[in-house]
C-alpha cells in the first residue's frame, strides 16, 4: 500500500523528519512524500520508530538549575500556569527566573504530570548521550567516559547486597517507567557522574573475561566483611586484581553489625601490601553497610575519584569496540548478548561481527529496560540480532555490511576448527620455558602457589623469592591454603601462570580445566624439589651463555702418514688433558691456523677418552690434516654457566 509520510507520523505521533530519517536507513525508498509498505514492512518501521523516541513523552531530561520558565518551555505550558502551580502546589514562593533547587523543580514537574531526569555533566554523561553528534567531541578527541567496576570479594561478604543496594537506590531516584533488568551489567548516574558496575561479582567472572583476552574492569571494589575480616577468597580476589593491574577500592562492610571491627580488616590489609590511606598508604578504604546503606554514597563517590585519578577516556566518534558481558539463547528473542561499548558509538541497525557471530542490530535496551538509539563508551546495552549466542569476553566490531560480516565470521569459523585440530592452546609450562623465552621474550615466570598449611605457603614462597636471576623474575603471583581450585587455573591462564601444589592436590574441576586449559599444574612433596625444578626452569628460560674452560696444552711433534687413516699428528700432552670432546685452537708462530673439534684421540693404537699431562697421543681433527711440527694445540671445553 502507499503511505503518505505526514499523516503516517501525524497517526502514530512521531515527527516526521524522524519518520524520513529512519525509512532512509530501512532503505525504504520515499517519492512525492509517500511509501510502499506491506503490513509487516509497517510494524518494522514503527518497531523501529518507537526505539527512536527516547525519552517518552512524559519525562523531562535536564541539566541541573533550572528555572520554572526552563520548566515551562519544557513541558510546552504557559509561564504563568507553572508559575500558579509552583506557588499555590509546591508552595515555593517565586520569579520565573528564579532557579529552583532541583527537588523542588521536580515536585513542580511531578503536579503538571511530568517526571524529571537529570542530565549529567557533558563529562561523566553516559556517553549515549554525550555521543551525539551536535557533542562537544570532534572526531579523534577522546572525552571522558564512567568508569567500568567489579565487585570481588570473599562469599557471603556481601557482593551480591552491595551490588543490590547501589542498584536499587538509583532505581528509586531515577526510574521512569522502565522495569529493571538483569543484563550483567548497570549504571549509576549520579549527580557527580556516571558508574558502570558488572554485576557478576567475584573473580571467577573476572578472571575469566581476562582470559580471553578481554580487560574491561578499571576499578576492583574489594568487600571484605568487617566481622569476619580477610578471608581466603579475598586474598584470591587481591591476586585476580592486582594481577589485572587494577587499582583497588576496599569496600569495609556489614559495619552495622555488632561483632564488626574495620580497624582489623584495615591493619590485615598491609599484610597484602594493600597499605590503607589511614596507615599513611595509597589504598582507600570505605566502612559501609550494604544492609543500612551507610557509607554507600561515599564509597561512590571514591569510585568517581578513583575514575578521575585515571583520566579514562575514549573516542565516542572513533571505530566501534566493545566486549561481550554476557549473552543467552532467549526462547522468544533469539541470542541475546549485552555488550560493552568501549570504543565509539553503537547504533540501531548497525552491523557488527562479535567473537564468531554476527549481526544486524534491531534494538538495544539498557538495564532499566529502556530502549536506546545508540550507546556510547562504558554503556552497557542488550542487544538483539546476532546469528548466534556469542561468549562472554567476546569482541565487537563494526562490519561495513552484512556481507563482509558473514565472511568474516565464516573465515573466524574456519580459523578457529583449524587451529583446534591442529595446535592445542600454548600455555607455559616448565619444559616448555626455554621456547618461550627465545621465541616471545617471556621474561617473568608466574607462580600460584598452593599449599596445605600457610607455614609451608610461606616457606615455599619465601624460598621462590631468593631465586635470583637478572633475566628471568619468578614472581608468586598467588598463594593459598588448600587444594587447587578452578579459579586458580583461570588466574594461571590469564596469568601464563604455572600452578605449584605443595601437599596438595587439584580439585576434580580444576583438573579438567588445566586440562582444557593447557595449563601446567606440577605437584611435590618434598620443598627443595619443588624449589629445584623452578630453578631448573629458570636456568632453561635463559639465552644459555657459554664460557671457554681450559683443558691443556699439547705439542705436535711428530707427523704420521698413514695408508688407511690419513694423517695423525703425533703429540705430547704438556699441560692439563685432552679430551675426545675437547675444542681445539691449533696455533703456529702465535697465528691460529685451525679452530674446531677432534676426531679421534688416540693412545699407540687404541682410541681414547682423554690424555693427560706428560702422555703421548695419536691425535685427528675434523676436517682438517695441515698440522705441522711444533703446532701448539690448546684444548678448551665451552661450558654452560648460566
Ligand atoms: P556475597 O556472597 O558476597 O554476594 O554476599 P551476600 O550479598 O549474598 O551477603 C551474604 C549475607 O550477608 C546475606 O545474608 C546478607 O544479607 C548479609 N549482609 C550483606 N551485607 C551486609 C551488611 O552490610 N550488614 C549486615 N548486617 N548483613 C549484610
Amino acid at each position: 500500500m502507499t503511505v503518505v509520510v505526514e499523516e503516517f507520523a501525524k497517526k502514530h505521533g512521531f515527527v516526521k523528519d524522524t519518520v524520513l530519517e529512519v525509512l532512509a536507513e530501512l532503505g525504504v525508498e520515499v517519492e512525492g512524500g509517500a511509501f510502499e509498505a506491506d503490513a509487516d514492512a509497517l510494524d518494522l518501521i514503527i518497531e523501529e520508530l518507537k526505539g527512536r523516541v527516547a525519552p517518552a513523552a512524559d519525562v523531562l531530561v535536564l541539566a541541573p538549575g533550572r528555572t520554572p520558565r526552563d520548566l515551562a518551555a519544557a513541558m510546552g505550558k504557559p509561564d504563568k500556569d507553572v508559575l500558579k502551580t509552583l506557588m499555590t502546589k509546591v508552595k515555593v514562593m517565586a520569579t520565573l527566573t528564579t532557579t529552583l533547587a532541583d527537588d523542588v523543580a521536580e515536585k513542580l514537574a511531578a503536579e503538571l504530570g511530568f517526571k524529571v531526569r537529570w542530565e549529567q555533566p557533558e563529562a561523566a554523561k553516559p556517553a549515549a548521550k554525550a555521543a551525539k553528534p551536535s557533542g562537544p567531541a570532534k572526531p579523534g578527541e577522546k572525552s571522558l567516559r564512567p568508569p567500568v567496576v567489579t565487585i570481588l570479594g570473599h562469599v557471603d561478604h556481601g557482593k551480591t547486597s552491595l551490588l543490590d543496594y547501589i542498584r536499587k537506590t538509583n532505581v528509586v531516584s531515577r526510574e521512569h517507567g522502565g522495569i529493571t533488568q538483569h543484563i550483567g551489567a548497570y549504571q549509576v548516574n549520579l549527580k557527580e557522574g556516571t558508574i558502570t558496575f558488572l554485576d557478576t561479582p567475584g573473580h571467577a567472572a573476572f578472571t575469566a573475561m581476562r582470559a580471553r583476552g578481554a580487560q574491561v574492569t578499571d576499578i576492583a571494589v574489594l568487600v571484605v566483611a568487617a566481622d569476619d575480616g580477610i578471608m581466603p577468597q579475598t586474598i584470591e580476589a587481591i591476586s585476580h586484581a592486582k594481577n589485572a593491574d587494577v587499582p583497588i577500592i576496599v569496600a569495609v562492610n556489614k559495619i552495622d553489625k555488632p561483632g564488626a571491627n574495620p580497624d582489623r580488616v584495615l591493619q590485615q590489609l598491609t599484610q597484602y601490601e594493600l597499605i590503607p590511606e589511614a596507615y599513611g598508604g595509597e589504598v582507600i578504604t570505605c566502612p559501609v553497610s550494604a544492609l543500612t546503606g551507610e557509607g554507600v554514597p561515599q564509597l561512590l563517590e571514591m569510585i568517581l575519584l578513583q575514575a578521575e585519578v585515571l583520566e579514562l577516556k575514549a573516542d565516542p566518534r572513533g571505530a566501534l569496540e566493545g566486549v561481550v558481558i554476557e549473552a543467552k539463547l532467549d526462547k522468544g528473542r533469539g541470542p541475546v548478548a549485552t555488550v560493552l561499548v568501549e570504543e565509539g558509538t553503537l547504533h540501531v541497525g548497525d552491523v557488527v561481527v562479535i567473537g564468531r557471530t554476527w549481526g544486524k542490530l534491531k534494538a538495544m535496551t539498557d538495564w532499566q529496560g529502556e530502549r536506546l538509539k545508540l550507546a556510547g563508551p562504558s554503556t552497557p546495552v542488550e542487544i538483539l540480532g546476532l546469528a548466534e549466542v556469542p561468549m562472554a569476553g567476546d569482541t565487537m566490531e563494526p562490519a561495513k555490511d552484512e556481507r563482509e560480516a558473514r565472511e568474516v565470521t565464516t573465515a573466524r569459523q574456519q580459523a578457529e576448527r583449524v587451529r583446534a585440530l591442529t595446535s592445542p592452546k600454548r600455555k607455559v609450562s616448565l619444559k616448555d620455558i626455554r621456547k618461550m623465552g627465545e621465541e616471545d621474550t617471556v621474561k617473568d615466570l608466574n607462580l600460584i602457589v598452593k599449599a596445605d598449611v600457610q607455614g609451608s605457603v610461606e616457606a615455599v614462597k619465601g624460598l621462590l623469592d631468593k631465586i635470583e636471576n637478572e633475566e628471568v623474575n619468578v614472581r608468586v603471583i598467588h598463594t593459598g591454603v588448600g587444594s587447587i581450585t578452578e579459579s586458580d587455573i583461570l588466574l594461571a591462564s590469564a596469568a601464563h601462570a604455572i600452578v605449584v601444589g605443595f601437599n596438595v592436590k587439584p580439585e576434580g574441576g580444576a583438573k579438567i580445566e588445566a586440562e582444557r586449559q593447557k595449563i601446567e599444574i606440577r605437584t611435590y612433596t618434598i620443598i627443595y624439589e619443588l624449589i629445584e625444578d623452578i630453578e631448573a626452569a629458570v636456568k632453561g628460560m635463559l639465552e644459555p651463555k657459554f664460557e671457554e674452560q681450559y683443558h691443556g696444552t699439547v705439542e705436535v711433534r711428530m707427523v704420521f702418514k698413514l695408508t688407511k687413516a690419513g694423517k695423525v699428528a703425533g703429540s705430547h700432552c704438556t699441560d692439563g688433558k685432552i679430551t675426545r670432546n675437547s675444542s681445539v685452537r691449533v696455533r703456529r708462530d702465535k697465528e691460529i691456523v685451525f679452530e674446531g673439534k677432534l676426531a679421534s684421540v688416540r693412545n699407540v693404537k687404541e682410541d681414547v677418552r682423554e690424555i693427560i699431562a706428560g702422555q703421548d697421543c695419536g691425535l685427528k681433527f675434523d676436517g682438517w690434516e695441515d698440522f705441522k711440527d711444533g703446532d701448539l694445540i690448546e684444548a678448551y671445553e665451552l661450558v654452560q654457566v648460566n
